[in-house]
């Protein structure tokens, strides 16, 4: 249930519903829109008694919404989301008119390393890196990062090149770490349905990037954009990262109708990791491509100055040169849709 706020409705007003909804013994979430606020209600099992909210001074109507999702919902909140990103370089948006460029290494291995992807991706015009202090690994006997000293490493780099830092957080303890040092939170996809990770990193003050699950679909990656937001985070930025499919030629299949079925349905910032999506190196640079014509909000790409020695997903990693041809291709087609790269 939504209770619509008039444009000019104050903030009193706004109050005074949410203490009423949850004198009714619910739980009342605002969310703020460009010409007016709505208050979702949530935690109500049946039909909310609407009757003396739609009375109240500053309410114009309370509607039913329909899908699973409310927070993430374009119901809830007509108007695409933006989310900025601070970084010593300046802002930078996802959901607007710009594309967010973030790459760097999958894992931080060495200082040196870290230092010569991030001059290189810095040079390119990216200002987000990213790279992983801990790895989700499918072996136990794989490289699972070198946990804290690479968030150390990683802040070095915000310190040196400017960069904002994404990297991923594997579970709770781990967030408690990564929140500390980095500008945006990773959720991986083996991770998607961690409802108590999605519950945590809703409580952080920092902004969660959530990758879809190998296997999720529509209603389950909102939903899990839902967790986080239901708990106060509403800087969420999706993901698309491929899913499992039949199809042997690729890792995974990179599912690029995702993008605009998420932007019908969600305000939600939604961005293309062709790297994980694809599996193969020379796969990257043409479904950058795509990913920014069907309308992505940015792309996040790994990039490594030596791939045949990366302690992991060397396969998919491009070369710094190949980053260089990356962003001034798709500069061009973001161009014809009248966006620009940031
Ligand atoms: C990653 O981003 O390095 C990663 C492990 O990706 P995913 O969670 O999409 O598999
Ligand atoms: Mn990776």
């Amino acid at each position: 249930m939504l209770v619509v706020m008039q444009s000019h409705a104050t903030e009193e007003q706004v109050r005074a519903v949410c203490q009423r909804i949850e004198s009714l013994g619910y739980k009342a979430l605002p969310v703020p829109g460009a010409g007016r606020t709505a208050v979702c209600i949530t935690g109500n099992s049946g039909p909310v008694d609407i009757g003396s909210l739609e009375a109240m001074a500053g309410v114009v109507e309370c509607i039913a919404v329909s899908k699973p999702y409310k927070l993430g919902s374009r119901d809830v909140k007509e108007e695409s989301t933006v989310v900025r990103i601070p970084t010593p370089l300046g802002d930078v948006a996802f959901g607007g008119r710009d594309i967010a460029m973030v790459a760097g290494p999958c894992a931080i291995e060495t200082r040196e390393q870290a230092f010569a992807v991030a001059e290189r991706v810095k040079k390119a015009g990216a200002r987000l890196f990213r790279g992983g202090a801990y790895k989700p690994r499918t072996s136990p006997y794989s490289f699972q990062g070198l946990g804290e000293p690479g968030l150390k490493i990683l802040a070095e780099v915000r310190e040196r090149f400017g960069l904002g830092i994404v990297t991923e957080a594997i579970d709770n303890e781990s967030l408690e770490l990564v929140e500390k040092y980095a500008d945006v939170i990773q959720i991986g996809a083996r991770n998607m349905q961690n409802f108590s990770l999605l519950k945590r990193a809703g409580r952080s003050q920092k902004p969660v990037l959530l990758k879809r699950g190998m296997s999720a679909t529509l209603d389950e990656f909102l939903m899990a954009a839902e967790y986080v937001m239901s708990e106060g985070n509403y800087n969420v930025i999706l993901c698309e990262r491929g899913v499992r499919t039949f199809s042997d030629h690729t890792r995974n299949t990179l599912d690029l109708s995702m993008i605009p079925a998420v932007q019908r349905r969600s305000h939600l910032p939604i961005v293309v990791d062709p790297s994980h999506g694809t599996g193969k190196r020379h796969k990257v640079l043409p479904l950058s491509r795509a990913a920014v014509a069907v309308g992505a909000d940015g792309l996040l790409v790994e990039v490594h100055h030596d791939p045949d020695r990366a302690l992991s997903d060397g396969m998919q990693s491009i070369l710094p040169d190949e980053f260089d041809e990356l962003i001034r291709e798709v500069r061009q087609i973001a161009g014809v849709l009248r966006r620009t790269i940031n």
